[in-house]
């Protein structure tokens, strides 16, 4: 693939893109205030410096508590501008740093005066002593939890018991707030705090009463078997159309108010309906590949921004490396642009374990030849008589393939797959002198 000029992306894309940014400036700005407000108030207050560190570090826990919730309250606006890789990445950093304060709150609790060991055992502890230790159990819930995640088999039962220990760390942190009285009296401190229960009523209200009534309604027109564990999903609006950037995606529910999970749009942004490829091992892939004709689905999205048209500054092409399912935002994305026109040079890279798994091949053979598109298939279990490429997707292989050293930093690159195989590919772009910021990924 060379990395010579293509045609400019398109003008709604670069609009969407400087939007995007905007955004993202925004809201950084809106999470810086959400965590200094409150400590720059209590510095503002005074006091003997015991006091302050014991009310900052409690604060710096409570509003990063509270931060945590709003990244992940599905902000459509929010996702599409940092990507839901970086939201949940910053969502879990909050959380850390909220636990991390927590500790340090409790240890000047103690250190400022050894007789407030005593409200650390229930029994003899006021209220609001009790209220803190409620709120430490289950925030440490939570902490536990996330170390523990891959280890739970079902990931709804995991889901369940993370939101409601997050929730009753939260509300008792606010409640030992409360209880213990001097802040909530403080006639500006009182309005950073009623901001605070303001953004955490609306992050909740937004995440689970916002997901059914936002969701729009959409019928199955067919499910299409793509491989022995793969199908592709093909639904009709029932009201306006989705509306979306090619590489985004969206969750799905088969009841308005039901079980909902995240799948990536593979079909064209630029074409009427909307389709997902779905790996169906699990319980709910198996029950989206068994509806018939007809059957409702519930979509909530488009979220992410893991896409050619939400780039600030898109380059002259673009390399795609996706693994097993993980090729469904590269194929939205090159059916979109093949239905744009697009000229701009593209290499695809998919790897799969068998050659029986690299379903989509006679379509990508098609939209070679609207496109600019090379496709290079890896295979890591090959047969004896595979003519491609074989093994790992590793510095070495992609070293073979990329554009020359030179023009490395003029593309982007677009990495889908699993968790291990993101980080793989990630590191040996690394390696091979691609910018940061010129990669863009997507975790299934
Ligand atoms: C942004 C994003 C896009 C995705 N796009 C696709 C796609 O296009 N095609 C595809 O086949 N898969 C995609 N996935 C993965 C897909 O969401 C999970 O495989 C699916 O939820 C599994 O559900 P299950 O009941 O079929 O399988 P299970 O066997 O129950 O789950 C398998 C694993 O999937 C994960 N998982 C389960 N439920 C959820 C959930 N609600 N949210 C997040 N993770 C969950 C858990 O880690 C679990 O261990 C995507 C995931 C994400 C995060």
């Amino acid at each position: 693939m060379g990395a010579r000029p293509g045609r400019p992306a398109a003008p709604g894309s670069v609009a969407a893109a400087a939007g995007a940014a905007r955004t993202l400036r925004r809201w950084l700005a809106g999470f810086a205030a959400l965590l200094l407000a409150p400590l720059l108030v209590r510095l503002a207050i005074g006091g003997p410096a015991w006091a302050q560190l014991v009310d900052l570090t409690g604060l710096f826990a409570l509003s990063a508590l509270v931060g945590t919730f709003v990244l992940v309250s599905r902000l459509r606006m929010l996702s599409r501008a940092a990507g839901i890789t970086t939201l949940i990445g910053a969502h879990r950093a909050l959380g850390v740093f909220s636990a991390a304060s927590v500790l340090a709150h409790v240890a000047v609790v103690v250190a400022a005066d050894r007789r407030n060991l005593v409200l650390l055992g229930w029994v003899d502890a006021p209220p609001r002593a009790r209220a803190a230790v409620g709120a430490t159990l289950a925030l440490a819930g939570v902490v536990a939890l996330g170390v523990y995640r891959s280890r739970l088999r079902d990931y709804e039962l995991w889901r369940w018991a993370h939101a409601l220990l997050a929730v009753a760390a939260v509300v008792l942190s606010a409640l030992h707030v409360w209880l213990i009285g001097g802040l909530v009296q403080h006639p500006v401190m009182r309005w950073v705090l009623a901001g605070m229960a303001v953004a955490l009523v609306a992050a909740l209200l937004n995440r689970w009463y916002g997901a059914g009534s936002r969701s729009s309604e959409h019928v199955v027109r067919e499910v299409r078997p793509e491989s022995d564990t793969v199908c592709t999903v093909v639904l009709d609006p029932v009201g306006r159309p989705l509306r979306f950037a090619p590489g985004q995606f969206a969750w799905l529910r088969l009841a308005r108010r039901g079980e909902e999970h995240p799948f990536t749009i593979a079909s064209s942004a630029a074409g009427p309906g909307v389709s997902f490829t779905v790996r169906s091992t699990g319980d709910f892939g198996t029950a989206l590949r068994g509806l018939p004709p007809g059957a409702p689905v519930w979509i909530d999205g488009p979220y992410g921004s893991c896409s050619v048209d939400l780039l600030p500054q898109p380059g002259a092409g673009a390399v795609m490396v996706a693994a097993g399912v993980g090729i469904t935002p590269m194929m939205s994305m090159l059916r979109t642009l093949a239905d744009r026109r697009d000229r701009r040079p593209l290499l695809l890279v998919r790897a799969a374990g068998e050659p029986g798994e690299l379903f989509f091949r006679a379509e990508l053979a098609q939209l070679s030849g609207r496109l600019d598109l090379t496709v290079l298939e890896v295979v890591r279990r090959p047969p004896p008589d595979w003519p491609g490429a074989a093994g790992s997707v590793d510095a070495p292989l992609l070293a073979a393939v990329l554009p020359p050293p030179a023009h490395r930093a003029g593309v982007d690159y677009f990495v889908c797959g699993s968790p291990g195989f993101v980080d793989g590919v990630v590191g040996s772009l690394a390696e091979l002198g691609v910018p940061e910021h010129r990669v863009h990924t997507e975790q299934f």
